[in-house]
């Protein structure tokens, strides 16, 4: 039998054959995808098509216009909330399946920037504020995804932190807080075996280099590919790589989407005129064979097992256990036989279950909070289901029971039809032309307006557009679209308009909307259409009286607030805090009742909770995926214990938050907190939160007594510390030994605190267990920026073991000698 240094260089050299046989127009045409989802197939030397999908909370699948249903998942942020590394095993072989079951050989994610601000718009896509942790997670959800065989895709590297300006943005990190912050999980991820990465749209200056990160030579190839030893492919984010020879030669493997883009005919005389290096080419192709060869892409290699996993009970034990106790009261949770119960809220009525973007998924059904409820108590129990209050701004997508399949009738330049194509019912269309000399589309369908009263109805569209309904003009929009309005529409917010429509008898109103497709050069032409609906339905004071009236007649409210669509997505950050419409006074009006309360708040991000002290029990969600109405009902009726901890710092006021700045100035945006980031700002200056990073109540107490470091020499991990936890509680549940480093005071700006290791482990009530936790030797070190390396300062360290990171009762010095 070979050994694997003899099998890899076996394979190494049967790739290079293969890329020896190829001609160089053929490997030209590789390196730009041949759709937005598909790579190039070579079937001359056994390639075939390489299937690409989104994303981070699923596996979307390869198509944009009919998408075949896919299992929605826990937020990313839910899963970091777990703190638990085999979850994030369970995770990775879910979306593994979930790709084999899509034909999907590469899945783009897991995203492992930072939550450097909460404003960040993709927060949400997020693991968490702490770079430790974001890598630990990250690195076991790429090890799981590609021990079946599927590429992961960890993504974007690097300085992706925030959306406004996000294709343009020049980012200035400094060398020693790129090391100890934002390279470091993607250092791990390497580490882990990443065979694949995508590229961030925004530009670093990284004090060596400033470029766009589709072109970032020293990041890339020096650090990367370099240092790191990534030899997977380097991805461009969709539509990033603009430069012909820049993008070549900075690192950058393959462009995407195809089949147009800046290579193709530009990079094959670029090459020709060597400007770029054939070598550079063939590198760039390499990788690409190496991808498919570990996809099992070449030969019809493909004989890659189906993970056996039960997807939807993965996603519903996740969403049950990831959720956080911000404040519990024994009392009421987990309730115990109500006969009554109100479930109140915008969010009770319509979950937010998965962020906006390009990570949303199709799946074939959503588990509401009142379904899940109703599944889980049986009639015995009575159930009122009331909004409260509206939280929206425009109204929610069109429900597709209303409308029926879109006709597209397509038009070139002199308005002659080439074709007519339908798609399905729904309210949200990708618009791609049939041919390239397709310029125009005219979408005709209807929308139900069944119930009597006030309708709104709206249409957006992206382009030069007009809408009408019933023939009358709605909206005409005059702007040509660029490529930036592409990029933020994938968060379904085109210019548009709504208007009422007072329905007397049932009707159907006839939409139509004219749409010149805008152009983006070398990407083609694409475009996105919502149609948007708001039914009849009472005022925002006769909801309140409503649910406070089911308050006071019930055992118990359920009160379930939070962010949706509008507030929490890709291509926007946000610019507030607070719950939006009536939310925050809902809370107190019910809780006002004297009715027992628990708020459940359904955010990705965080947001303000004025009220979080006063009433008895408060949950947090995250957004929860398909099952989340299921696992809302596990964790209120004491099926599962809502174990998780914060992965970032819940402010109790917009002003204390150390790192407000998510929006460029003039272009620029500068990481000047340097490596005191998240809760390590906080501490250090010694800020108040309303629940500190790491904090979860879970459904029982825990007192953390012990610390001690044992001897490891031989073993993998560096150091491991024993944390010794008491379950003083009445149930049984699931500790999270946290351990925070303290350096010994010294020149250098260090954190008071960082993290430095946790593990997770299981306790009966009264039980006392010794936790392992490894602390690798990173957590100790810094990056000399003299001498460009690790080292780590001597003197006299402290490792503090707790329970989050403002409760650290015990501790133990660690001595490093000079
Ligand atoms: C996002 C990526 C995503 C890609 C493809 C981009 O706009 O930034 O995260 O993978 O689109 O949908």
């Amino acid at each position: 039998m070979s050994s694997p240094q003899e099998t890899t260089s076996i394979v190494e050299k049967d790739l290079r054959d293969r890329l020896l046989r190829l001609d160089l127009q053929t490997k030209v045409s590789m390196v730009t995808g041949a759709t937005s989802w598909l790579l190039t197939a070579v079937p001359q030397i056994g390639l075939r098509a390489v299937a690409l999908s989104d994303g981070p909370a699923g596996v979307r699948g390869v198509s944009d216009i009919d998408p075949t249903p896919s299992a929605s998942f826990p937020s990313p942020t839910a899963l970091a909330a777990t703190w638990d590394l085999a979850a994030a095993s369970e995770i990775g072989d879910a979306f593994a399946a979930e790709a084999h079951g899509q034909g999907v050989d590469v899945v783009l994610a897991p995203v492992i920037n930072l939550q450097r601000t909460p404003f960040g718009g993709r927060h949400f896509e997020n693991f968490s504020e702490d770079p430790l942790l974001v890598g630990a997670i990250g690195a076991a959800v790429v090890r799981a995804i590609q021990s079946h065989g599927i590429a992961a895709t960890p993504k974007h590297f690097i300085g992706n932190e925030t959306e406004t300006e996000r294709t343009t943005y020049l980012a200035h990190i400094d060398e020693r807080t790129l090391r100890e912050v934002y390279l470091a999980p993607f250092n791990d991820a390497v580490d882990a075996g990443a065979w694949a990465m995508m590229s961030a749209y925004n530009g670093v200056d990284d004090g060596v280099e400033a470029a766009p990160m589709s072109e970032h030579g020293h990041l890339v190839n020096d650090v990367l590919k370099g240092e790191f030893g990534f030899d997977g492919v380097m991805m461009s984010d969709w539509m990033a790589a603009r430069r012909t020879v820049e993008t070549a030669l900075g690192g950058l493997d393959l462009a995407m989407p195809g089949p147009l883009g800046p290579w193709g005919a530009a990079l094959l005389s670029a090459i020709r005129t060597g400007t770029v290096a054939e070598s550079v080419l063939d590198d760039k192709v390499l990788r690409i064979l190496r991808l498919a060869h570990r996809v099992g892409a070449l030969d019809g290699a493909v004989t890659r097992p189906a993970p056996s996993v039960d997807v939807p009970a993965v996603l519903r034990r996740l969403a049950a256990r990831s959720t956080v106790v911000l404040r519990r009261s024994d009392d009421i949770f987990p309730l115990v036989a109500p006969r009554r119960v109100a479930l109140i809220g915008p969010n009770a009525v319509e979950a937010f279950t998965q962020g906006g973007g390009s990570a949303h998924v199709n799946p074939a059904y959503v588990v509401s909070p009142e379904q899940g409820l109703r599944a889980a108590f049986g009639s015995d129990v009575t159930l009122t289901v009331d909004s409260g209050c509206s939280s929206r701004l425009t109204q929610p997508v069109v429900d597709a029971a209303r409308t029926e399949e879109w006709t597209l009738e397509h038009f070139d330049a002199h308005n002659g039809l080439i074709a007519t194509t339908t798609q399905p019912a729904g309210g949200q269309l990708r618009i791609t032309p049939a041919s390239a000399a397709v310029t125009r589309v005219v979408i005709r369908g209807i929308v139900q307006l069944p119930e009597a009263g006030i309708h709104d109805l709206g249409v957006f569209a992206l382009g030069r557009h007009t809408s009408t309904l019933d023939g009358a003009t709605l909206h005409m929009e005059t702007e040509t679209a660029t490529g930036e309005d592409v990029l933020t529409s994938s968060n379904n917010n085109p210019p548009g308009a709504t208007t009422n429509l007072d329905v007397t008898i049932p009707r159907a109103v006839a939409v139509c909307i004219d749409l010149e497709i805008p152009n983006l050069d070398d990407f083609g032409r694409w475009s996105v259409v919502v149609i948007r609906h708001g039914a009849p339905g009472p005022s925002d004071a006769e909801r309140l009286q409503q649910a406070v009236a089911n308050a006071q007649r019930s055992d118990v409210a359920i009160v379930v607030v939070g962010t949706n669509d509008e507030v929490e997505s890709e291509g926007f950050d946000r610019v507030s805090l607070a719950l939006t419409g009536g939310q925050d006074d809902l809370v107190r009006a019910v809780a006002a009742t004297g009715t027992p309360t628990i708020v459940v708040v359904n955010a990705g991000a965080p947001v303000l909770l004025p009220w979080v002290d006063d009433v008895a029990t408060v949950l947090w969600t995250f957004f929860p995926g398909q099952e989340c109405g299921h696992a809302l009902a596990d964790v209120l009726t004491g099926l599962v214990e809502p174990a998780g901890r914060l992965p970032w710092t819940l402010p109790a006021r917009e002003i204390d938050i150390p790192e407000r700045a998510s929006k460029p100035t003039d272009g620029h945006l500068y990481y000047s907190e340097g490596v005191i980031v998240g809760h390590r700002a906080w501490d250090t200056l010694k800020r108040e939160p309303a629940r500190p990073f790491g904090f979860g109540l879970g459904w029982t107490d825990w007192q953390v007594t012990d610390v001690q470091v044992s001897d490891d020499a031989g073993t993998s991990v560096d150091r491991t510390v024993m944390v010794t936890v008491r379950n003083s509680g009445a149930r049984a549940g699931t500790a999270v030994a946290q351990v925070y480093l303290e350096p010994p005071l010294g020149a250098l700006v260090r954190p008071v605190r960082s993290l430095a290791g946790f593990a997770t482990a299981h306790a009966e009530p009264g039980e006392t267990v010794k936790i392992a936790v490894p602390i690798r030797d990173r957590a100790f070190q810094v990056w000399d920026v003299s001498r460009h390396e690790w080292m780590t300062p001597s003197g006299r360290y402290r490792l503090h073991a707790g329970t989050h990171s403002r409760d650290l009762p015990v501790s133990v010095a660690v001595e490093i000698a000079p």
